[in-house]
């Protein structure tokens, strides 16, 4: 199959959170998503963080996606 990913555009539910992640290495996937869903980790923080090691998410994408009020659990 050549086609799978062929979506609509506008139509990707999937926020910044979860198109980084899914470029990452598997490993780093899940050290991310753990990062991203520990509360221990302030949104800010995790954000600088993240942007010292390349990636670039804002901390009101991190909240967002931790309270699951980002675009992965829309319908
Ligand atoms: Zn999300």
């Amino acid at each position: 199959m050549m086609l799978e990913d062929l979506i609509p555009p506008g139509r990707t539910y999937a926020c910044k959170v979860r198109t980084v992640a899914e470029g990452l290495e598997p490993k780093d996937k899940d050290i991310l998503i753990a990062a991203v869903n520990n509360p221990d980790w302030n949104f800010k923080t995790l954000s600088n963080e993240l942007a010292k090691r390349g990636i670039t998410i804002v901390d009101t994408g991190i909240a967002k996606h931790r309270r699951k009020q980002c675009a992965c659990f829309r319908n």
